[in-house]
């Protein structure tokens, strides 16, 4: 095993490189684990014209390469591997990747959270060949054609008006009979001409993986249990985000809901030394900027306990 490190940062979205750029700038000379998709969630949009610092709006994956580079300039160390076990029943602190075990007095958890599927077989084989979770990334592909928006949360509504710029028609596939989005949003949407929706209803099957290309659906109402079919170019699944907490399971204290649980103003998990930041923790907030504010939290509380620690 190296030399244990002073803190180790898990995940490489808003909240990981800030965290790192603040390690690094205390001297802390971070290892950061990207995972072998670095950037997070902001890989997967386009244009972001909310993280305050930009006029005219940065693309998402410009932006991650940016906090990249700044993390680095300060001497945080990358690597580009997916942690496959901790050990924070230990000391030091145990992180592992592959057959690598690295040890650390602190350790900052930033492993973001992932948009949510069905969970139906033909899903995963037309991911990027009709099916996306991210209508901002892939919406451009599907101009003038007819689309298929699954959820009704914000995100639904959000994917619903930003599809309906593009393509011919839009519609909102609901598994209630109300939305569960905020009236603003759900306003918009009904009052959009392009939008309309379909009630009580589930997709119970995708076409068709035969041609590797998103032909239709079928959808099943749960009142009636009639089944429809429909065809549409695309079909777009905004039902929400699960945090990835797998790793953390019997290691740190997790919500009902899978979130990491964060004492009251902190980044404090139930381990001493170990700090969680960003969308791990945060199923409220949600936003780059809140991601990268919550990340600084914790660099410097993790350098604060440290400190205590005579680190
Ligand atoms: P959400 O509020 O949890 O909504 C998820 C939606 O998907 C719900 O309508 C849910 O149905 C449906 N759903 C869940 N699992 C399903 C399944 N297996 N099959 C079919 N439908 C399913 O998630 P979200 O829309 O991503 O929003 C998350 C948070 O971010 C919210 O607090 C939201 O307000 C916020 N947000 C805000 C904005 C904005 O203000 N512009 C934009 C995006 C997100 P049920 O309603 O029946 O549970």
């Amino acid at each position: 095993m190296a030399t244990t490190r002073k803190v180790i940062i898990i995940g490489s979205g808003p909240a990981g490189y800030t965290a790192a750029i603040y390690a690094a700038r205390a001297n802390l000379a971070p290892l950061m684990f990207t995972g072998i998709q670095a950037g997070g969630q902001l890989m997967l949009t386009t244009l972001v014209e909310n993280f305050p610092g930009f006029v005219d709006g940065v693309m998402g994956p410009e932006l991650m390469e940016t906090m990249r580079k700044q993390a680095e300039r300060f001497g945080t160390e990358m690597v580009a591997e997916d942690v496959t076990a901790v050990d924070f029943s230990r000391r030091p602190l145990v992180v592992s990747a592959g057959d690598a075990a690295h040890e650390a007095h602190a350790v900052i958890v930033a492993t973001g959270a992932s948009a949510r599927l069905l969970g139906l077989p033909e899903e995963r084989a037309l991911i990027g060949r009709g099916v996306s979770t991210c209508a901002t990334c892939d919406g451009f592909f599907f101009k003038d054609q007819d689309l298929l928006v699954v959820g009704g949360g914000d995100s639904a509504m959000e994917e619903a008006l930003y599809l309906a710029r593009l393509a011919r028609k839009v519609e909102v596939v609901h598994r209630r009979d109300s939305l569960r989005a905020s009236k603003i949003m759900q306003e918009r949407a009904f009052k959009n001409p392009k939008i309309s929706f379909v009630w009580d209803s589930l997709v119970e099957s995708i076409a068709d993986p035969a041609q590797g290309k998103v032909t239709g659906v079928r959808l099943r109402n749960v009142k009636t249990g009639e089944i429809s079919e429909r065809p549409v170019d695309g079909l777009f699944v905004a039902i929400g985000h699960q945090p990835n907490t797998a790793l953390f399971r019997g290691q740190l204290a997790l919500l009902d809901n899978g979130y990491v649980k964060v004492e009251p103003d902190s980044t404090r998990t139930s381990v001493p030394g170990v700090f969680a930041a960003g969308d791990v923790v945060d199923f409220t907030w949600r936003q780059a900027v809140t991601a990268a504010g919550t990340g600084c939290m914790a660099a410097l509380e993790a350098e604060r306990w440290l400190e205590t620690q005579g680190r």
